[in-house]
């Protein structure tokens, strides 16, 4: 594996992800705002890059796993940013989940310097990103997702091309607003069961493998159960994810309401104090009573 790859973010997702590139034998630059995260990375033979700029020096594939459609700006085409000095032959892959108008720009951007460009979200979590067991989401041409496959292999158990540009970052929006709507109504349903005189468990384990269960509704009804609110996927996220799902929607003259119910409570829930921890904290806000 000669492929020379940077990966710029290094959160809860973009950690373990870089960590089985290095595995895989890419040689690897990274890049987090906050340097400290990438330590584990150095340690195990990645270089540091000071800026986005620094770190897309040379390298033949780019790949960007950051929080929103503000981080992704200020990394691709702030002012050490990293898409106006990548190599012309390189393919640059926007991973972040993002807004598919977010994605039109920046997909213009690198066009207008003659670069190829994916969009490639992730579904998984924490775990199938340490795993190396995500599945990619792609927009853009089949060769240019054939040219970068080994290095997404790497990462995943899957990759889906979708079509052109920005289908990606459409049918993760979907999916997360199917997810982020399943929580905040487990939220009520669990907070309903522990004030009804009902078990708790009881009802849950019926409910898991009954019409309702999901793989969503195991591994949140388990953390909500017990409190548990260790980072898999930050709550604030969902916020950003339901929001981008019902402007998106909006533009095909679908109105959301049912994702405009849920991001009130992930919003009141960040409010609140819980945005940093797991999604599943929003249930919360709910067992208060003030
Ligand atoms: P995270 O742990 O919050 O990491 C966010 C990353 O974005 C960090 O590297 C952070 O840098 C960087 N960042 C934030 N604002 C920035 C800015 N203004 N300039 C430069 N860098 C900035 O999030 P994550 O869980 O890894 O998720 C990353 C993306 O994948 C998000 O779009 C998320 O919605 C999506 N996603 C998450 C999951 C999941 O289960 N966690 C699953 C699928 C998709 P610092 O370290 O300096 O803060």
């Amino acid at each position: 594996m000669n492929t020379k790859v940077a990966f710029l973010g290094l959160g809860t997702m973009g950690s373990g992800m870089a960590a089985n590139l290095l595995k895989a034998g890419f040689p690897l630059t990274v890049h987090n705002r906050t340097a400290a995260k990438a330590q584990a990375l150095v340690d195990a033979g990645a270089r540091l890059a000071s800026t986005p700029e620094d770190a897309v020096q040379g390298a033949s594939v780019v790949l960007t796993m950051l929080a929103d459609d503000a981080a992704s700006r200020c990394v691709w085409l702030g002012a050490d940013g990293a898409l106006a000095v990548a190599d012309q032959n390189a393919i640059l892959i926007e991973s972040s989940t993002v807004s598919p108008t977010w994605i039109a720009e920046l997909a213009n951007e690198a066009t207008q310097r003659g670069v190829q460009f994916l969009d490639a979200p992730v579904t998984g979590s924490r775990m199938q990103a340490q795993a190396g067991q995500l599945s990619f989401l792609v927009g853009g041409s089949e060769a240019t997702l054939t040219a970068v496959t080994p290095v997404l292999q790497a990462m995943s158990k899957e990759i889906l091309h979708l079509g052109p540009v920005g289908s990606g970052a459409k049918l993760k929006l979907i999916n997360n607003f199917l997810c982020g709507v399943q929580i905040a109504s487990l939220a009520q349903g669990i907070t309903w069961i522990e004030r009804s005189g009902l078990d708790r468990e009881k009802s849950l384990a019926f409910l898991k493998t009954g019409a309702p269960g999901s793989p969503v509704f195991a591994a949140l009804s388990a953390r909500m159960a017990a409190h548990s609110y260790d980072v898999n996927f930050m709550l604030k996220l969902m916020a950003k994810d339901l929001l981008y799902a019902q402007d998106e929607a909006a533009l095909c003259d679908v109105d959301l309401t049912t994702a405009g119910a849920a991001r009130y409570l992930f919003e009141d829930a960040v409010a609140k104090g819980f945005g940093e921890v797991d999604m599943s904290a929003v249930i919360e806000p709910l067992r208060d009573r003030q």
